[in-house]
């Protein structure tokens, strides 16, 4: 199988990169093994790629150990944030072709695809304004020596993405990563694996020395393991399910003990109270849940409504779900695709008829979408128990519940009834209620008057079993960094 392949989008015609991005070149798997990906709009292949088994990770880890111990170390931090913005410039300049390939092979709408472009492009910018701005302390602790830190790489980073951001996950990994002079092995999801390299023809464009960051698809089991307990990996960062994360954990654990970060899945509640803007709460609320088709690890699928407004903010909510134009992703006005996959098709639907059978009421949706595509409708389900599965468990799809509170403390105390906190919100328009609600919430991003407004300067991440660590804004720069402590004995004249 060769190694591109042009592929025609409704809006554009490219050339895409299918084989292993190892040493800033597309090589195929030692194993010569290929898998297709597949179109959700309308379930047929597009296209297959070259997978890469264990011995290509070896094969990466080495070329980026190399790059570590080579050319990497004597470019200068202001040099790597050259290249970040390079690559930003490239990801901006090429926009409707990378966004095509989101559309294309993720299903999210194209306009929306546009916009992770453009966070992409702004991550990594803002990464490369960090480069040459990592530095340490100097210490005073007496006169007959001098203390220093240094902020070193940790060195080869071992990146394991989801399919739901193909793209915005490169950036939010590569940039810290790389902004501290790390050096990358990416794997991308085995949904997705496009986006990521086209990005890898960009990063070669870019100018960044072989071998600095590697580009892989293939399969979580055999690639995203390999990367997991590898003994020459200094850091693995993850992002999806708690159940995999667990496994990465454990993985390190008994590997190198790498160090370990983890973005893991949620259950975020959305609480209403009765003074807020119903209007503009109802907004927030349907882009909580139904924003990436409720594929977002922060999705607000736990609505928690004051009962003096409930009665009618089911009924506005539930005209406004119908108002969203579910269908095609090349079309512009698209705000929800499909599904990315028939697994994820069906692990949703079951959810949705266990909802049903529990006895849970259907105040929308509930069914597919058209007869092609993992399309399903928006959902929203009432008269909810805090037992019921689709209350307590991540559905990842368009399906939420909204659940009645008395007061401020019981939508505290329901929101807080979860073993995950990765994101919470809450709709008031007066301060003191904001400010006790937020402070009360166990989760690492609390929404007020919004949700799901992430932002490459913020960092996110999880509380409880939601995650470890935070990424993004200065924060994700300390996973990236060893500190090491210099002491200097002074002699005395
Ligand atoms: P989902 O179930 O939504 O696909 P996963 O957590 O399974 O989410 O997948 C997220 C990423 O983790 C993907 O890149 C996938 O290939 C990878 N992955 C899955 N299983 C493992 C594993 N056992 N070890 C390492 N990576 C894995």
């Amino acid at each position: 199988m060769s190694l591109f392949q042009t592929i025609k989008t409704p809006v554009v015609t490219y050339e895409q990169p299918l084989g292993l991005f190892i040493n800033n070149e597309f090589i195929k798997g030692v194993e010569g093994k290929t898998f297709e990906t597949i179109n959700p709009h309308n379930e047929k292949p597009i296209v297959a790629v070259h997978e890469a088994t264990e011995k290509d990770v070896d094969i990466a880890v080495q070329a980026a150990r190399r790059a570590l111990e080579g050319e990497w170390k004597q470019v200068t931090p202001s040099e790597r944030g050259r290249l970040l913005t390079r690559l930003a410039d490239f990801l901006e300049r090429d926009i409707d072709t990378v966004a095509a390939i989101e559309a294309l092979d993720n299903g999210k709408g194209v306009t929306m695809a546009k916009g992770d472009v453009a966070a992409s492009a702004g991550c990594l910018r803002y990464y490369g304004g960090w480069a040459d701005k990592i530095f340490g302390q100097t210490i005073d602790t007496d006169r007959g020596s001098l203390t220093y830190t240094r902020h070193e790489p940790v060195g080869v980073c071992g990146q394991i993405i989801p399919w739901n951001f193909p793209l915005l996950m490169i950036a939010w990994k590569i940039g810290p990563a790389v902004a501290t002079g790390n050096t990358v092995i990416i794997k991308t999801a085995e949904q997705t694996p496009l986006s990521g390299l086209y990005v890898a023809k960009l990063i070669k464009e870019a100018g960044f020395p072989p071998g600095v960051i590697n580009v892989i698809s293939g399969f979580g089991r055999t690639a995203g393991a390999a990367i997991a307990s590898h003994m020459d990996i200094d850091k693995v960062a993850f992002t999806g399910s708690t159940l995999v994360g667990r496994g990465i954990l454990q993985a390190a654990a008994k590997s190198n003990l790498k160090k370990v970060t983890l973005e893991l899945g949620g259950k975020s509640p959305n609480i209403v109270l009765p003074d807020a803007n119903l209007e503009e709460a109802i907004g927030w609320v349907n882009l909580g849940i139904f924003f990436n088709h409720g594929q977002c690890c922060c999705a607000g699928s736990r609505i928690l409504v004051h009962e003096d407004i409930y009665d009618q903010f089911l009924e506005l909510f539930k005209k406004r779900a119908e108002e969203n134009k579910v269908g095609d992703p090349f079309k512009t006005d698209t705000f929800q695709g499909p599904q990315v996959s028939q697994l994820q098709y069906d692990r949703i639907m079951n959810y949705i008829v266990d909802a049903k059978h529990a006895g849970a009421k259907v105040v929308t949706g509930g069914e597919r979408h058209g007869n092609e595509g993992y399309y399903i409708q928006p959902t929203i389900f009432a008269d909810v128990h805090e037992d019921m599965k689709i209350v307590k468990e991540e559905v990842f799809g368009p399906v939420c519940t909204v659940q009645k509170v008395r007061d401020e403390d019981e939508a505290i105390r329901v929101a807080n009834s979860t073993n995950y906190g990765l994101a919470a919100a809450v709709h008031t328009t007066n301060i003191n209620s904001a400010i006790r609600v937020s402070n009360a919430i166990k989760a690492g991003t609390v929404w007020v008057n919004n949700y799901n407004t992430l932002h490459y300067q913020m960092p996110f991440g999880g509380f409880k079993e939601s995650g470890l660590g935070r990424e993004l804004g200065s924060y994700a720069l300390e996973n990236y960094t060893e500190v090491k402590t210099v002491r200097i004995h002074l002699s005395q004249a």
